[in-house]
């Protein structure tokens, strides 16, 4: 389904903010993982994969461990990350819903800003492109291998969170402070569990680790194949004041 473009306008307060993210999410791939099993090998992210889900690795740790031998140069690592990436269906609408109606979109990724600013500038037209405030972790390339850093490292800590490097419980926090009322998170992965616990409505990839979380939590969300759903939910969203009351 493909939405009309509705007139450009902005409220006077954002009542809205959107979380998104990257891998998986407004990608079809995870495109860290296609990096991982590109430079490392399929086994070696495989492992990795099992040590996660055995308990042995954090997210934290994950999000590092996958890249750690990693020795390409950073020209080299985006260049694949290019050719990897396919944008999911009704992402650049839901982009622009958000645009549209002056709602903050946050693009809160566990994954590398590196590949994820490369991504968006080629999929992105550049007047949505700038809508999209990117929080991720950053790369460190070198020939000794990849050191990833999380800038909110501290700030996730201080709010509870020792599992996620860079929460993104942080980045909700961070869209209410710009005065949204109201956040919709949208995720697929480990990485998106404090997005979906912190968000007041949650998308979560069709048959995804997220959504069987959620339902193993028996916490609501909107399961998605496509986010053409989730453009207009952005696009028709209704202010608080005018919303019966929820629950
Ligand atoms: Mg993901």
């Amino acid at each position: 389904m493909r939405l009309p473009r509705a007139p450009a306008y902005k409220r006077a307060v954002a009542d809205l903010a959107v979380v998104c993210d990257f891998d998986g999410t407004a990608t079809v791939l995870d495109i860290g993982d296609e990096i991982s099993r590109h430079f490392c090998g399929t086994d070696y992210l495989a492992l990795q994969k099992k040590l996660f889900l055995e308990g042995k690795l954090t997210t934290r740790a994950i999000i590092q461990s996958i890249y750690t031998p990693v020795r390409a140069p950073e020209a080299e690592v985006i260049a694949f990350a290019l050719t990897a990436a396919k944008i999911r269906p009704g992402f650049v609408e839901l982009v622009a819903a958000a645009r549209d109606r002056g709602a903050p979109f946050f693009l809160a990724s566990g994954g590398l800003r590196q590949y994820v600013e490369a991504v968006l500038a080629a999929h992105l037209p550049a007047d949505l492109r700038e809508h999209v405030r990117i929080r991720a972790n950053l790369a460190e390339f070198s020939p000794e291998g990849l050191r990833v850093s999380y800038p909110t490292d501290a700030e996730s800590r201080a709010a509870g969170c020792h599992v996620c490097g860079s929460c993104k419980r942080v980045v909700v926090a961070e869209a209410r402070r710009t005065g949204a009322k109201y956040v919709i998170g949208i995720g697929d992965g480990f990485a998106d569990r404090c997005l979906a616990q912190f968000a007041d409505q949650t998308y979560a990839l069709e048959d995804s680790y997220l959504h069987g979380y959620c339902r193993e939590q028996r916490m609501a969300c909107i399961p998605f194949t496509e986010l053409y759903e989730a453009a207009e939910a952005v696009r028709s969203f209704t202010p608080a004041a005018e919303r019966p009351r929820e629950r």
